[in-house]
């Protein structure tokens, strides 16, 4: 089975580890949503929060090039870090694949893509991480 790199962030909702929903929290006492765990909302710090999925696409709002990554970064370097904007309001950091440098444009619709990643060297050691891609 597969396993979310961050049971809190990303929910599998399939059995090969391609499908899943990005988490966020709502506050019923604002309106306002975050991605990812939270006690309080940033906004009015109510903590009436309430766990909700959050759409699988929005529009870039910024990306960057990365030519040094973290370390243990498993992928090809440099990558596109990018930040889409979800309708729901909060701003998800991920890699952008299949997106030549030239082709990014901020405001361009994104969707969700699942892959899953594992350290070279230790067994055992697969996840399933998120990353964007343009929408077609
Ligand atoms: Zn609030």
């Amino acid at each position: 089975m597969p396993v979310s790199v961050d049971e809190k962030c990303l929910r599998l909702t399939g059995d090969d580890g391609t499908s899943g929903t990005l988490l966020g929290m709502r506050c019923t006492e604002c309106g306002i949503v975050v991605f990812g765990p939270a006690t309080f909302c940033q906004s009015c710090s109510s903590p009436a929060l309430e766990e909700i999925e959050l759409a699988t696409g929005g529009v870039l709002y910024s990306y960057t090039i990365v030519r040094v990554p973290p370390p243990g970064w498993p992928g090809p370097v440099p990558y596109v870090l990018g930040e889409v904007e979800l309708p729901e309001g909060p701003h998800v950091l991920a890699e952008v694949i299949e997106c030549t440098h030239d082709a990014l444009q901020v405001g361009m619709p994104m969707t969700l893509a699942l892959q899953p990643v594992s350290m070279p060297d230790v067994p055992g050691s697969e996840r399933v991480v998120y990353k964007w891609r343009p929408a077609m």
